[in-house]
């Protein structure tokens, strides 16, 4: 997709911190990190949001949350826990329009959100 921030990423044409790679999802630090470790889980494929993810591969769904406690376990945050975010349109905070999943951890997260 044109002008999507996370395919350029993807494509290696703006840098990011990569945290993980497979031929399917992409991983890497959140710029504006919310907690000490803030991660994105992105598929490969450009898909805008929540709403389309029944257009995703469900293996590819599948793959997502499969390596989400596997990330969590690497980065040390697997025993005290973490927090697994989608925002999905305006009301819900999303201001990438390519499907990300923020894995939040390394401080006690309030609840509930603003
Ligand atoms: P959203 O607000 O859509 O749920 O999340 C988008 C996230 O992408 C935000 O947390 C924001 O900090 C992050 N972000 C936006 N642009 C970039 C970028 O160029 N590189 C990285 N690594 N993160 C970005
Ligand atoms: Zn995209």
């Amino acid at each position: 997709m044109e002008n999507c921030i996370f395919c350029k990423i993807i494509k290696g044409e703006i840098p990011a911190k990569k945290e993980y790679e497979s031929d399917s999802i992409f991983v890497f630090h959140d710029i504006t990190p919310q907690a000490p470790i803030h991660l994105l889980i992105i598929p490969k494929v450009h898909i805008n949001s929540m709403n389309d993810i029944a257009s995703l591969d469900p293996k590819v769904t599948n793959e997502i949350f499969q390596v989400i406690p596997k990330l969590a376990e690497k980065n040390g945050i697997h025993e005290k826990g973490y927090r697994l975010v989608n925002n999905c349109g305006s009301y819900g905070g999303q201001t990438v329009g390519h499907l990300h999943f923020h894995l939040l951890g390394g401080r006690h997260l309030q609840w509930p959100p603003g």
